[in-house]
């Protein structure tokens, strides 16, 4: 029997394991896609309090590092379920099942698709969710990153170093994303701003060969041709095997109070899966400790009975 089961092994997850593993818990994190989650897919980390500049693979690396020297277990399972038994929780992954007396549900989330025609059949064939592990396949082409947040203006940045142009697509004129980036980005030559535009439709059937922008509030429509569509338009939740345990919001997120603490005692959920006004990595690695510590003392509660 684990103490803690941590699902999902990104920022959250790891340090969450970090945490109680220094608490003297022994935890096991279930991961069903790699290790780290979104951030190894970030170019550059340059607002984590002191450290001035790291790629996101590295800092992965680094947690990924530090959680197993402590001695967390780390599996690479999809787990399809979560349930109580009188006095422990029961993971149950599409092989296994793991006996745990507490869990942190840390999964994150997946990247928002446009919803256009073909999306799903151009990924890999053009269509990306990640300029960090792609962009390199566009060296010398045309491409268009669509989103106005911190991921999209990072993007654009990244794919500028090695494309011959970089349109940057958004649907607002105002940027979600740090103004700062918007400003090194209108100094770059081959970066072009098409604001006010949503993408319409994919142009090509094997391969992308361009995209059909919508202005908004008009019916006019323009083409760009390009070879690659980065697609940056934020996240989603991926909670929905957790809903008969814990209660979710309206959209999906896992509510939960400031301690991490679920409607379920004894379960808890970290990072960008819970409902919150900020989702950054600080915030993730935030939750992570105050999770494996409301954790650590349930489970000392429990040990006092
Ligand atoms: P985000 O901040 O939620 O931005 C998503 C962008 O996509 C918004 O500009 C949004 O437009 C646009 N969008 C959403 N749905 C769309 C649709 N259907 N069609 C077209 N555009 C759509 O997401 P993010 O950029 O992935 O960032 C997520 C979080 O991670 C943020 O808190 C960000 O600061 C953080 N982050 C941090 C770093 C770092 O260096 N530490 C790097 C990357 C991201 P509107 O603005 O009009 O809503």
């Amino acid at each position: 029997m684990y103490d803690i089961g941590i699902i999902g092994g990104g920022t959250a997850g790891l340090t969450a394991a970090i945490y109680a593993q220094r608490a003297g818990k022994q935890t096991v994190i279930l991961e069903a896609m790699s290790y780290g989650g979104q951030i190894t897919a970030t170019h550059k980390i340059e607002n984590y309090p002191g450290i001035e500049s790291i790629s996101g693979g590295e800092f992965a690396e680094g947690l990924m590092s530090q959680a197993k020297k402590l001695g967390a277990d780390m599996k690479s399972e999809k787990v399809m379920k979560v349930r109580e038994e009188r006095d422990h929780k029961v993971i149950e992954t599409e092989g296994n099942l793991y006996e745990c007396k507490a869990v942190i549900l840390a999964t994150g989330v997946t990247h928002r698709r446009l919803g256009v025609q073909r999306e799903t059949q151009l990924i890999g064939a053009g269509v990306s969710y990640c300029a960090t592990c792609d962009g390199a396949f566009f060296r010398g082409r045309n491409v268009a990153v669509i989103g106005g947040g911190n991921t999209a203006l990072q993007d654009v940045s990244f794919l500028s170093n090695y494309c011959k142009k970089v349109y940057l697509v958004h649907r607002r004129k105002e940027f979600r994303g740090e103004q700062h980036l918007v400003e090194l980005l209108k100094e770059k030559e081959n970066v072009e701003f098409v604001l006010d535009a949503t993408v319409k439709e994919l142009i090509g059937e094997e391969y992308i060969e361009g995209v059909v922008l919508n202005r908004v509030g008009t019916d006019e429509t323009m083409e760009l041709q390009v070879d690659g569509v980065f697609v940056a338009i934020g996240h989603v939740p991926q909670n929905d095997v957790f809903e008969d345990i814990v209660k979710l919001d309206g959209s999906g997120f896992i509510l939960a109070a400031e301690d991490c603490q679920t409607s379920c005692p004894g379960i808890f959920a970290a990072g960008d899966c819970r409902t919150k006004e900020v989702r950054q990595l600080t915030t993730a690695a935030a939750d992570g400790a105050v999770a494996a510590i409301a954790g650590c003392n349930y489970l000392d509660r429990m040990d006092a009975r």
